[in-house]
This record gives C-alpha cells, sequence and structure tokens, in this order.
C-alpha cells in the first residue's frame, strides 16, 4: 500500500466475475488507498458484483447497461448521490459482439446489426461515459479503457472486435486531445489475452493464450497484477504526462514479427 490513490473517487465499469480484467484492477486500486464505485449489467451479476465490491469496502454498486442511455444517465445521478457531483477516474472495461460472429471469416459472418451493436457497446460507450464523467473531474482526472492488439493486427476471430477496438483507439486520441485543457487524461491498455468471460466468447481463444506464452518475450501470458498495476500507473499521479497512449501490457508480445523458429521447426 503506498496510497498513491488514497483521496481519489473513481468508477469501475465491467465486472462480471472475480477473473474480469476489471477486478483485478479494481483491487490493485484499493490497496494503494482508492475509494471505489462499481456497475454491473443485469441483476444476475449485481448479485456476484455486491459482495466483490463489498470485499473493497464498497457498498456503492450500480445498474448501467450502456445501450440504454437512460441506464447511464441513472448511473451517473446514482453515483452523484455517494460522490458529490465529483470523479477522480473511470475504468471502462466492457466489450460485447454476437459470440456467433467471433468465429470463422470477418468478411462471411459480420452482419450490420451486429456490427452496429458490437460498436456501440465496445466502442461508442466510452464516448458517452468520458461526456458524463468529465462534467465530474473538475480538478483533472484520468480515462482507461482496455483494448486488444487484435485492433491493428489481424488475429483469427477476433473480427468485428477487431473493428470495434481499433475505433475505440481513435477515440482514446480524440478524447484526449479534447480533454486534455481540462486536465483530463485518456489513455487504453492494451492487454494480452486473458481467461475471462469475455476473452471465452472468442473461438480458439485457447490457441491464441498458448501462442502468446510460447512467443511472447517474457514467454508467458499476463496476470491480474500485471494489468493491474499498469492501470494504478495511468490512473495516478505517476503518469500525470501521460494522455493519448495506447499502453500494451502483454509480455512484449506486439513486437514479434514471426513465431519463434525454434518452436516452428520443433
Ligand atoms: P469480462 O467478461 O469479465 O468483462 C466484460 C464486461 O463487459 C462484463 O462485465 C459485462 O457485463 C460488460 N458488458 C458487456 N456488455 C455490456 C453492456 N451493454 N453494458 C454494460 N456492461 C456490459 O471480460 P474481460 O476480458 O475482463 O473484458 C473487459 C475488457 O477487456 C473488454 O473491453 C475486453 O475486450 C478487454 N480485453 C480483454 C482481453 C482478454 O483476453 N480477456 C484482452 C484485451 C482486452
Amino acid at each position: 500500500m503506498t496510497g498513491l490513490m488514497t483521496g481519489k473517487r473513481g468508477l469501475i465499469m465491467g465486472v462480471a466475475n472475480d477473473h474480469s480484467i476489471a477486478w483485478g484492477i479494481a483491487k490493485t486500486l484499493h490497496d494503494h488507498g482508492a475509494q471505489l464505485a462499481f456497475t454491473y449489467q443485469g441483476e444476475a451479476l449485481g448479485r456476484r458484483v455486491g459482495p466483490l465490491a463489498a470485499k473493497l469496502g464498497s457498498d456503492i454498486v450500480l445498474p448501467c447497461d450502456v445501450e440504454d442511455l437512460a441506464s447511464v444517465d441513472a448511473t451517473f445521478a446514482g453515483l452523484d448521490a455517494r460522490f458529490g457531483g465529483e470523479l477522480d477516474f473511470v475504468v471502462h472495461a466492457i466489450g460485447f459482439s454476437d459470440k456467433a460472429q467471433l468465429k470463422g471469416r470477418y468478411v462471411d459472418v459480420t452482419t450490420r446489426e451486429n456490427f452496429s451493436r458490437t460498436l456501440t457497446i465496445s466502442c461508442f460507450s466510452f464516448t458517452e461515459i468520458a461526456q458524463r464523467a468529465a462534467k465530474r473531474m473538475r480538478s483533472g482526472g484520468s480515462l482507461l479503457t482496455l483494448t486488444y492488439g487484435g485492433s491493428t493486427r489481424v488475429m483469427p476471430n477476433y473480427n468485428v472486435m477487431g473493428v470495434a477496438k481499433a475505433a475505440l483507439e481513435a477515440s482514446v486520441r480524440y478524447l484526449a486531445a479534447d480533454l486534455g485543457p481540462d486536465g483530463i487524461r485518456v489513455n487504453a491498455l492494451s492487454a494480452g489475452p486473458m481467461r475471462t468471460l469475455a476473452g471465452a466468447g472468442i473461438a480458439d481463444a485457447r490457441l491464441m493464450f498458448n501462442h502468446q506464452k510460447a512467443h511472447a518475450p517474457l514467454r508467458r501470458t499476463v496476470s491480474m497484477q500485471d494489468v493491474g498495476g499498469s492501470a494504478l500507473y495511468l490512473l495516478s499521479d505517476l503518469s500525470g504526462g501521460v494522455t493519448g497512449e495506447i499502453h500494451f501490457v502483454d509480455s512484449g508480445f506486439n513486437i514479434i514479427s514471426m513465431p519463434r523458429p525454434d518452436v516452428l521447426q520443433a
């Protein structure tokens, strides 16, 4: 416990269970003194998120479905009742696409309806959250979202999620430019593959996981602690001069151009 986040109040969006990336980040932020509020999507997840929040000393647990703007506004109204209309940071760890379209060729499986839905939930929701959060960050703040390397390089089966993550990363840069004059920083963590509910929705997720382990410079996948530590950096004053960044937490996988020859030849 360093107290790096002492006095900071933040909203954590995207905890589904104790494997969620948002949960790993929340634990690290709590360890460093942050006061946290949580959102959940739907009553079933709410029954899981409530007890998890309690473990981190929080009873601020609000429903939020980002597909429904009235729900987003109600979440911020609920938050204001507890945080007095102020906010220091937000973690947006939300993604969704029809699982049936995260399998096979992008060109064959993608529909207009799911394209729009995926982009609305996985990308534009970050902008809608930023619009509302920024009004509450009167003395500056930090917004963080989660992305994946399938945004700039083709990963089998990642399909429309890759397109959504590319748009999300572009949003990070536009939001950073717009909100920078108000002292609000906007960044993304690009995490390597992790075993979560969302991760399991992508066909052959296990193959991607093992490929990363075999070929990343650090020869391992990333842990919750790895992602939590990088999030702590981007949400705390340690990264005070950093905005608009896509920060890789992927054991270095993004720098590799081809699989290891010794593995290919084996
Ligand atoms: P997860 O399933 O634990 O979390 C996804 C969250 O999105 C869930 O809490 C779910 O309730 C929420 N969500 C989906 N639709 C929503 C909606 N309409 N309204 C509100 N919330 C909604 O999985 P995760 O892997 O922790 O995913 C968190 C983020 O990390 C996602 O953006 C994901 O794309 C990203 N990410 C994941 C990996 C990975 O390998 N797991 C790697 C890089 C980035």
